[in-house]
């Protein structure tokens, strides 16, 4: 079935077609690198990262190309070094380092690419110079500023003419600026400032352009798919699209805009000016990193999602059911399907709430399933689309075995050790010692299961 993907640029539905089926090519606008990712900053991550898994599902692993930045110059990573007293480049380190922890912790598969913002500047600089040849833009006062007046449909990807982009006001009116709406390429650097030698004066980029010319450096003129949080279209993605087809002489820029919605706390988007945030890392030391990536895909992926712990227990719920499915079969090998049955839902412009549910369908079968063909493929079946939304890639037992940070009582290695003592006193038929045992492991939250292939435990719930 055709892969069908909503296009913010012409706001409906398409089927999928790749430039180049040997190489699908996805660039996703990644993290300004200055504080911990908040959950909100993780749904782009995850949806993209699902759908990259959806892509080689389809074309082949190595047939997707997959680029998201690191922006690692901004006035907030300024701010940011000035406040810690680090250097602008331990801040970045340290927060791409905690960035990259944090995404393989939600299952976020590492990119192909991850190029970064201040080791392209050479790029920008180049394609700054061609939009100024070409017409597009223009330096005045140490900067760069795009024209948006040099171009006919500026303003097509948000639909927003002019007049509506100057009433809105995120505008910046500078007496260097030829029209209000005019954005910068280039800007000079202040004192004590990172900043490179250019044509213009010692200066860095504006953010727009990174993404324009390392898209360009790395999926070329024209790529497949190109994502972001709906806060992205304007005026970020509108300017890229608009310096790239300047640059390009016109050539298509973009063939699908994908945009996520936001994720909300409390009715409202989850953003540090708000001060309404929950980082990644302070929430996995609460939950299990998978069971925030299942909350996250509860909702498909244009609908907002409130965020909230219950959200996250039901989805740990759902997971135990899982796990618990394939714990109980972890003596059969899987026969993997040809067709992996969420692919339909998923095909349906991401309808992971409807994914989900045929998860359970499929746990459900492994259940009901008396014999070893039909466990086989059941347990194939789950596994397979597990795999695809980046779920149930763990062994089971570790599942289980998972544990809040700081939480006291006995680590694995206590729990194997009072097990084995416990069975031990079983074998002389010491049942009182046994019995002992097993209180004190119930007492510390462990729930014990006694069965055909020996003890096997859990932590109970959080
Ligand atoms: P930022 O660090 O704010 O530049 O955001 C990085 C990415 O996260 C962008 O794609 C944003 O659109 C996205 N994003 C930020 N906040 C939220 C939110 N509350 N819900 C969904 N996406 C968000
Ligand atoms: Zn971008």
């Amino acid at each position: 079935m055709p892969l069908a993907l909503y296009n913010t640029a012409t706001r409906r539905k398409e089927d999928f077609r790749p430039i180049d089926p040997s190489n699908v090519r996805m660039y996703v606008c990644g993290p300004t690198v200055y504080s911990y990712a908040h959950i909100g900053n993780a749904r782009p991550v995850i949806v993209f990262d699902l759908l990259f898994r959806v892509l080689r599902e389809i074309y082949g692993a190595e047939h997707v190309t997959y680029a998201r930045n690191i922006t690692d110059v901004d006035d907030k990573i300024i701010a940011a070094a000035a406040a810690s007293g680090e250097t602008i480049r331990e801040v970045t380190e340290r927060t791409a380092v905690q960035y990259d922890k944090d995404m393989a912790a939600v299952g976020a598969l590492v990119p192909t690419l991850t190029p970064r913002a201040t080791e392209h500047i050479g790029d920008m600089i180049a394609m700054i110079e061609d939009l100024i040849a070409k017409g597009h833009a223009y330096a005045a006062e140490g900067h760069v500023l795009f024209a948006v007046a040099s171009m006919a449909d500026y303003g097509a990807l948000s639909g927003r003419n002019l007049d509506d982009m100057i009433a809105g006001a995120r505008v910046e009116v500078a007496p260097y600026k030829q029209a209000p709406a005019d954005f910068v390429l280039w800007k000079p650097a202040k004192d004590g400032e990172p900043g490179w030698d250019s044509p213009w004066g010692r200066g860095r980029p504006g953010w727009h352009i990174e993404c324009s010319a390392m898209a360009e450096k790395h999926l070329g003129e024209t790529f497949d798919i190109h994502g972001g949080g709906v806060d992205l279209i304007f005026p970020h993605h509108e300017n890229e699209r608009a310096q790239s087809l300047c640059a390009h002489d016109g050539r298509p820029f973009v063939n699908v805009w994908m945009h996520n919605a936001f994720l909300d706390l409390g009715g409202e988007k989850m953003s540090k000016s708000l001060g309404n945030i929950e980082t990644v890392h302070a929430l996995l030391e609460r939950f299990p990193g998978e069971a925030l990536r299942y909350a996250m895909l509860s909702a498909q992926y244009r609908e907002p999602l409130e965020w909230n712990d219950e959200r996250v227990r039901e989805a740990k719920g759902a997971l135990d059911r899982f796990y618990g499915a394939l714990r109980a079969v972890t003596d059969v090998d899987p026969a993997y399907p040809d067709e992996v049955p969420v692919m339909a839902s998923l095909s349906d412009d991401l309808n992971t709430p409807q994914a989900q549910a045929v998860l359970h369908e499929l746990a459900t079968e492994l259940n009901k399933a008396k014999t070893l063909p039909a466990k086989a493929a059941a347990k194939g079946a789950l596994l397979a689309s597990g795999e695809v939304l980046g779920l149930l890639e763990q062994d089971p037992e570790a599942w289980f075995r998972w544990r809040p940070a700081g939480a006291g009582g006995l680590d694995d290695a206590e729990v194997e050790r009072l097990i084995a003592a416990r069975i031990a006193a079983r074998a002389e038929r010491n049942f009182a010692e046994a019995d002992r045992l097993r209180k004190e492991l119930t007492d510390a939250g462990i729930a014990l299961e006694d069965g055909p292939n020996g003890t096997i435990w859990r932590r109970a719930e959080v």
